[in-house]
């Protein structure tokens, strides 16, 4: 059996069973140490997987820590510490150090720090970030309860748009397609919603992979039903703008669009902050699976081997 037939998804089932852990499979791993919460993940950026030699390199370096960041803040907690494994061909020492000072101004910018990291030598660059950070109170995937409302921060769908203007390489972009681009190539972690996930969510998820399938993490693992209304999915002008100009669904960005690293988190709805740009998209409900609009949604987001 080849490990596409059983998927990303899979494959982590199988190494939890081999490893006989239940800490495994959440965003974080939360680790108790003196009565306190620490957050451990690690996220990693592999050539011509998950970006091009031509992309800026800074671009790079500050969303590798992103990402990474991305997942501590899901689990409720703040980055503290990062290690920094690079593997890499023989490189321009140029591109190294923009590499770097992206991953600098991507730690100034979330407040934690590079300790250390490895580095060696391969055919194609790739960065494997692994991160530490704190919590008051661990949010896992599995805390959702009926009663909760959904809710997305930002909008959905952009870095995909963004993913395929970018390998159009075109001369010239408009303002709204650069600005889609970025939103691929410099993702933000929500670092502005920690003080709300920690306090209020029941549950919480990064949308690395898309909607479609990382809703399914939070009704898996919480075991309720998720009732998603398709019109309350937020949508930028400029994935409208986008989805126009080339005849596209901007819902089917939304749902199957990876890379957003939006949050999708459930809590009671007098929870609701409108400080914040977050849009209840659905309803926690008795029961499994992810609905929308009534029907049953399948996982159409990224998954490393099936695709
Ligand atoms: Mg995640
Ligand atoms: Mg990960
Ligand atoms: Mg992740």
């Amino acid at each position: 059996m080849r490990i596409s037939q059983i998927g990303e998804f899979g494959l982590i089932e199988r190494l939890k069973n081999i490893l006989s852990s239940q800490l495994i499979g959440d965003d974080t791993a939360p680790i108790q140490i003196d009565s306190k919460t620490f957050l451990l993940t690690t996220d990693s950026m592999i050539e011509d997987r998950h970006f091009k030699r031509f992309y800026p390199p800074q671009a790079i370096g500050w969303k590798v820590i992103s990402i990474n960041v991305s997942d501590v803040v899901s689990s409720g907690g703040t980055p503290l510490y990062a290690l920094v494994s690079l593997a890499l061909p023989d490189l321009e020492v140029s591109y190294v150090d923009a590499l770097y000072s992206g991953i600098k101004t991507a730690c100034e910018f979330y407040g934690c720090q590079v300790v250390g990291g490895n580095l060696a030598k391969s055919e194609k660059i790739s960065i494997d970030v692994f991160m530490m950070g704190k919590a008051e109170r661990f949010v896992s995937r599995a805390g959702a309860r009926p009663g909760d409302k959904l809710y997305v921060s930002g909008t959905l769908g952009d870095a995909k748009a963004g993913l395929e203007l970018l390998l159009f390489e075109k001369k010239h972009y408009e303002e709204f397609e650069l600005k889609l681009i970025e939103r691929h190539t410099r993702p933000t972690a929500r670092i502005d919603y920690i003080k709300h996930i920690s306090k209020y969510a029941n549950a919480c998820i990064d949308l690395s992979d898309g909607l479609s399938s990382d809703a399914w993490h939070i009704s898996n693992m919480s075991r309720v039903r998720l009732s998603i209304k398709k019109d309350k999915i937020p949508i930028s002008q400029e994935l409208y703008l986008f989805c126009k100009k080339h005849g596209k669904d901007p819902t089917q960005y939304a749902l199957s669009g990876g890379e957003d690293y939006q949050l999708l988190f459930t809590h009671p709805k007098d929870r609701y902050n409108p400080f914040l740009d977050m849009t209840i998209i659905g309803d926690v409900e008795e029961g499994t699976g992810v609905y929308l609009n009534g029907e049953l949604m399948h996982p159409e987001g990224f998954d490393h081997f099936k695709l």
